[in-house]
């Protein structure tokens, strides 16, 4: 196991806080006040039912911290009550390029994201959970077994959590690496044994998930946050972010920044406050771009990201999504020619290839990337360039198509004279100024 990759602290810092990297374990996390949301709600089941924990999940106006941001209390409720069989997930696949906030969580705050799936559980009244880690964080997998076994022993899950009524078994799962498997439905199949592709909607996994059951997928920040909102109110969460996405975020950023890592900072926090944690653009650069939300958000140029601030809100005004939290720093070094092919050859390679737009679509977004870059474009590229990507969106099973062609128009829209310059020079503009 690595120590701590980094792990950095913003002001009301409530998923990151206190941790060494190696005060992980149960006895640890119960000296930091762990399981007392757990213990609150089982000792007076009267008050805490599970609409009231439902209620207060909507109160905080939590928001999913995966990339979709839809309000989790929303979707605790959508969960059919009187369904004899259902099932929460935790989804751990993290793999979206410049994502490693869920990863740091699992190894440094593995209880915490347990006592949130506990209480998930509790309220949408699931009896079996399953952790869905990804293929390439291995360590994480390993260190989730221990976590599980030291829960059971505690009588933290399985039957008759703390002595109560209510019974909650959990089961580790590794995923093989695949990008698409972070897709809920893929993950789905993926845990049913079978490839993990991704299926089509409707039905909604709320309906027709797992095994066929209703089944919560939930992102692993999201539930890390539980543990708080119980503990403190979703008043107080709510009031720690913005009117419509309470709480503090961690933000990864990384590209040409001095110290990258994972920043934990109230919803709403101006961007060059977090460029000022990570120490700023590196020695003798000029910050150019930022893709603010993992890899498939738009890229934004320097002069409106400056302005923006860190919410689902201000990032959408400056064009972009907020995504995962994933900021991505490209500073005047990088040619945007190059760093858009290295993005569409990952989508590429990742698409699962069940629908033709994705499938064959990020392919000549790749072939006339490749050319550009080598000095081969030609007249009219750049027109079929965005045409491809046009019309992949919106026409696929998945947002992977969308994921793979929203950086391709937002890199053509803010950036086109760089992409020109390849054509006419055969060569890079970015060599001319660094
Ligand atoms: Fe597969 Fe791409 Fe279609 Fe998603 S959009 S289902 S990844 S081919």
């Amino acid at each position: 196991m690595n120590t701590p990759t980094m792990l950095n602290f913003g002001a009301g810092a409530i998923l990151l806080s206190g941790l060494t990297g190696d005060n992980w374990r149960l006895a640890d996390y119960r000296a930091r006040g762990g399981y007392k949301a757990l213990e609150k709600i089982l000792e007076n089941p009267n008050h805490w039912t599970p609409d009231q924990i439902i209620a207060e999940v909507k109160l905080s106006s939590l928001r999913g911290r995966g990339g979709a941001g839809f309000p989790t209390g929303m979707k605790w409720s959508f969960m059919p009550r009187h369904a004899p069989e259902k099932y929460l997930v935790c989804n751990a696949d993290e793999s979206e390029p410049g994502t490693f906030k869920d990863r740091d969580l699992l190894r440094y705050n593995p209880h915490l994201v347990l006592e949130g799936m506990i209480i998930a559980a509790y309220a949408m009244g699931c009896a079996r959970g399953y952790i869905y880690i990804h293929g390439e964080i291995w360590e994480c997998y390993e260190r989730m077994e221990e976590v599980l076994k030291e829960a059971r022993e505690a009588g933290l899950i399985g039957k008759n959590i703390l002595g109560s009524p209510f019974s909650f078994e959990v089961f580790n799962h590794h995923g093989f690496g695949a990008y698409i498997c972070g897709e809920e439905t893929a993950m789905l199949e993926s845990l049913e044994g079978k490839k993990g592709q991704p299926r089509y909607k409707p039905p909604f996994p709320a309906n027709v998930g797992l095994y066929g059951k209703p089944t919560t997928i939930n992102n692993v920040e999201t539930l890390a946050n539980v543990p708080y909102i119980i503990l403190n109110g979703g008043q107080r969460f709510l009031e720690l972010g913005q009117p419509n996405a309470g709480g503090t975020k961690i933000f990864s950023i990384s590209g040409d920044v001095k110290r990258p890592g994972n920043y934990e900072l109230p919803m709403g926090t101006p961007f060059t406050v977090l460029l000022n944690l990570a120490g700023g653009v590196r020695e003798g650069h000029m910050l150019k771009a930022v893709i603010p939300g993992g890899s498939s958000s738009p890229v934004v140029p320097a002069s409106t990201m400056l302005d923006t601030k860190l919410d689902y809100d201000s990032i959408a005004k400056a064009g972009s999504m907020m995504g995962s939290g994933a900021v991505i720093v490209i500073d005047n070094s990088r040619c945007m020619v190059k760093s858009l092919l290295r993005l569409s050859e990952f989508y590429h390679e990742e698409s699962c290839g069940q629908c033709t737009p994705c499938r064959e679509g990020t392919g000549w977004m790749v072939k006339i990337l490749h050319r550009l870059e080598h000095g081969e474009g030609r007249e009219g590229d750049l027109e079929t360039l965005d045409q491809v990507a046009h019309n992949i969106m919106g026409r696929t099973i998945c947002a992977l198509g969308d994921a793979a062609a929203m950086p391709v128009r937002s890199f053509l829209k803010h950036f086109r004279d760089e992409f020109d310059f390849h054509i006419k020079n055969r060569r890079c503009q970015v060599q001319d100024y660094v």
